[in-house]
């Protein structure tokens, strides 16, 4: 394969490389110098001129660009059929970096149940900005529509939702945004580009928090801004990464990348052993209720198949009983470690409740399980001593 080969779509022989392949070979290539066959890490900062003062190699400073920078955005834009990715030290510095773009005195619409910090960044520092912000239910497709305004100028989705892991029509909600000529921005995090394509149904820009199944080892911390076009959007976007400077170090970069060859593997084996785990949960006597868009029983079930190849590795459980009752499950458990975040290769627990502190709306016996990639029969049996 050969560099940009990947990102263009057709391959030589007129088909569109599929998702595995575009997770092994895009943004990569052997490199002419050596005959590494994997990418050297740069660290290097800066990069020589020629006499003339051009940088015919495209490198001239590391915040701008470097090329394992170059090579993980490629391989970014690649995976969610995008023609081009902004990569970030975090998944919150690219959602700074789309409200950037935007103007003190516009508008957005954004989901109750965001991730925590996006809904912070609006409430605290954007508001303060001068940035407008309606919360509303994404489910609920009327609700959204009467919360459009003439200023309305981007629309926020992110599905599944944490911690409930609720279903959004993404179609639905794009062709809304499309009507009021706001920017339409899906938060793909928890799908990952293997289960969920949004810019397919709609959406200009894809986000995502590469520290979660991208990265997928719990090692890195990273963020991404995909577009479907290259437009005035983009390259503001673009412009704020390099002027900003919130990017990620060439081993940041590295890890990603490499953490991405598996990704699809990876991915399908969370979804199969969640499915295993939330349906054992679903039907055990000291459950109250499950939440996974997998099970029949979910609200948004046949969305979530319409919209979704599998169901993703994340399963949140309401226990019978109260906030003792569940933090005492999550203190029995062996194989969950009670910690934050998901997406990595060991499952986790987590009380959502304590971490949202005050005000949360999060049932107090509610557990969030990120679940792994041990075997599932040893998280089964985990789960049903735990609860036993
Ligand atoms: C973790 C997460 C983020 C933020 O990621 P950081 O890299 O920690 O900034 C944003 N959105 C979702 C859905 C997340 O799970």
């Amino acid at each position: 394969m050969r560099e940009g080969m990947m990102g263009e779509g057709p391959t030589r022989e007129g088909t569109k490389a599929r998702i595995e392949t575009v997770a092994v070979h895009a943004g990569v290539h052997v490199d002419p110098g050596t005959g590494a066959v994997t990418q050297a890490i740069h660290p290097s900062t800066t990069f020589e001129r020629d006499p003339d003062g051009s940088y015919p190699r495209g490198f001239m400073y590391a915040r701008n660009s470097n090329p394992n920078r170059q090579a993980l955005e490629e391989c970014l834009a690649a995976l969610e059929g995008g023609a081009g990715a902004a990569a970030f030290a975090s998944a919150s510095a690219a959602t700074s970096a789309i409200f950037l773009v935007l103007s003190p005195g516009d508008h957005v619409v954004a989901p109750t149940d965001a991730y925590h910090g996006t809904l912070r960044l609006l409430r605290e520092t954007f508001a303060r900005w001068g940035l407008g912000t309606s919360f509303v239910d994404m489910t609920n497709v009327a609700a959204v529509r009467g919360a459009i305004r003439t200023n309305t100028r981007l629309v926020w989705v992110e599905t599944p939702s944490n911690p409930l892991w609720k279903i959004t029509d993404i179609a639905a909600i794009g062709e809304i945004a499309r009507r009021a000529g706001a920017l339409y921005v899906c938060d793909n995090t928890t799908a990952t580009p293997v289960l969920q394509s949004p810019l397919e149904l709609g959406a200009d820009l894809v986000l995502h928090a590469t520290t979660k199944y991208l990265g997928g080892h719990g090692d890195v911390l990273g963020g991404v801004v995909v577009s479907r076009t290259r437009d005035e959007v983009f390259e503001g976007i673009r412009a704020i990464q390099a002027s900003g400077g919130a990017v990620p170090s060439p081993f940041d970069c590295w890890l990603v990348r490499r953490g991405i060859r598996t990704l699809p593997y990876r991915v399908r084996a969370h979804s199969e052993h969640a499915l295993h785990v939330a349906t054992f949960l679903h039907e055990h006597p000291r459950v109250e209720q499950v939440h996974y868009p997998g099970l029949p029983t979910h609200a948004a079930h046949d969305v979530a198949r319409r919209q979704m190849k599998a169901f993703g590795g994340m399963v949140s459980v309401q226990v019978r009983g109260d906030r003792e009752r569940a933090l005492d499950v999550a203190a029995k458990l062996r194989l969950f470690t009670r910690a934050t975040s998901f997406g990595g290769t060991e499952s986790l627990v987590e009380h959502r409740a304590s971490i949202e502190g005050a005000g949360t709306r999060t049932p107090e016996n509610l557990l969030r399980l990120s679940i792994g990639l041990e075997h599932p029969d040893d998280l089964i049996d985990d789960l049903g001593r735990a609860l036993s």
